[in-house]
């Protein structure tokens, strides 16, 4: 009986051709690790078949090992994790995207952090140490640099990379966090690590190397930035 419980919630909207790579680089990584654990894919309607791939992944490794939960349509990345949490087993859980820009390599290395420090929180940083962004393009990588610059000077965190999804929560302690949080969007991962901050949850950071998605499209556009910008605003003035 392997001792921790783990629950990865993963989100998908058109990712028919990432899935089955993901999936199996979780089961790759986390195979000869000491942890019990679940995959929990919230599918968004997705058009493009990613429903009909998540079905066979459950054939493949087993429906108590790949959970599945059609959303049916467009919902969006807030209300998925809640749903994903509100289907948990684990006693942690990891939110991460399925468009390999995660690397399920890192789990691991989260639980090494989160066990060393006794941390509550471990998130991924692409901001320092030997973390890292590969593939965006120049606009896309001043619009990360400039939303976590700006967030450094009006929040002040004590973590270094404020809009990343890649981390690993104890359950009790995301489930928390989840029902105080108000923000949508880039600004919801923001507002977690501030809210965490004020409840004195320790935070640990592991660096990560961040991929751009090769298949599919991202769903970062002008009204998302929008809306982050907003979500700093929000935070200075309610933080
Ligand atoms: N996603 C989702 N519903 C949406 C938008 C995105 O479930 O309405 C999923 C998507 O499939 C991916 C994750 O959320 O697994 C992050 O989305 P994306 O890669 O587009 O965002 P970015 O990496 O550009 O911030
Ligand atoms: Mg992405």
């Amino acid at each position: 009986m392997k001792s921790t419980r783990l629950s990865i919630i993963l989100p998908t909207y058109n990712e028919r051709e990432n899935l089955p790579i993901i999936i199996w680089l979780i089961f790759k990584y986390l195979k000869g690790c000491d942890l019990d654990f679940e995959v929990i894919i919230i599918e968004d309607g997705s058009p493009d078949g990613t429903l009909q791939v998540a079905q066979s992944m459950q054939d493949i490794y087993g429906a108590d090992k790949i959970v599945l939960y059609d959303r049916g349509k467009k919902l969006g990345l807030g209300t998925a994790y809640k749903a994903g949490l509100s289907l948990a087993n684990g006693d942690y859980i990891i939110l991460m995207d399925a468009d390999l820009s995660h690397h399920p390599k890192f789990i691991p290395k989260f639980f090494e952090k989160a066990k060393e420090g006794d941390y509550d929180i471990v998130t991924g940083t692409r901001y320092d140490g030997s973390g890292g962004v590969y593939g965006w393009d120049l606009k896309r990588k001043i619009i990360s640099c400039g939303a976590n610059t700006l967030t450094q000077i009006a929040l002040g965190p004590s973590v270094t990379d404020l809009t990343g999804s890649f981390r690993l929560y104890k359950k009790s302690v995301l489930n928390k966090l989840m029902a105080l949080a108000k923000s949508k969007g880039y600004a919801f991962q923001m507002e977690i690590i501030v809210l965490a901050e004020q409840s004195g949850y320790r935070i640990g950071e592991v660096p990560i190397s961040f991929v751009d998605r090769v298949y599919g499209q991202s769903k970062m556009g002008v009204e998302e930035i929008l809306r982050f910008l907003y979500g700093v605003v929000d935070l200075v003035v309610r933080y």
